[in-house]
């Protein structure tokens, strides 16, 4: 390889990570305005419960339900985050391995795959805001 070549070469692979950093703020971003709008929906649930405790469940399951597409969407977008990484993050012990990994190198557990028919399946009682850097629990009674 001559050294133009490998110029070129070299100016490439910065601007694809150049490109990787600008698409890593982009999911960043929206996965924080995601967990923003979920805070916000958690409390016009409350609201509405709170106003009007016989408040038709169609109309809380709603909001429910709109709770669980984000939080969908929340975890495909840190899916990605991570694959431009590099990594997987495994889902029992968060340990970051290797993305050609299927399974996780500490404890063993299998690694989601985008491709799995259960990727987009939710745990039921976490949920877990960046932004907040802690556990929200639904069935806490903790105040934050
Ligand atoms: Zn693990």
């Amino acid at each position: 390889m001559g050294i133009l070549d490998k110029i070129s070469d070299v100016s490439r692979g910065a601007s694809d990570k150049a490109k990787n950093i600008s698409e890593a703020n982009n999911l960043k971003r929206k996965i924080l305005y995601e967990e923003e709008r979920i805070v916000e929906i958690f409390t016009d649930i409350g609201k509405k419960y709170y106003k009007n405790p016989n408040e038709d469940p169609a109309a809380l399951k709603e909001l429910c339900d709109d709770i669980d597409t984000r939080r969908r969407r929340i975890k495909k977008m840190k899916f990605e985050l991570n694959g431009i990484r590099g990594c997987k993050v495994c889902p029992k012990c968060n340990a970051e391995v290797n993305e050609r990994f299927q399974f996780c190198g500490r404890c063993g557990a299998r690694l989601p795959d985008i491709e799995d028919d259960d990727f987009m399946s939710l745990e039921p009682n976490d949920y877990y805001t960046e932004s907040s850097n802690q556990v929200f629990n639904a069935d806490s009674t903790q105040n934050f």
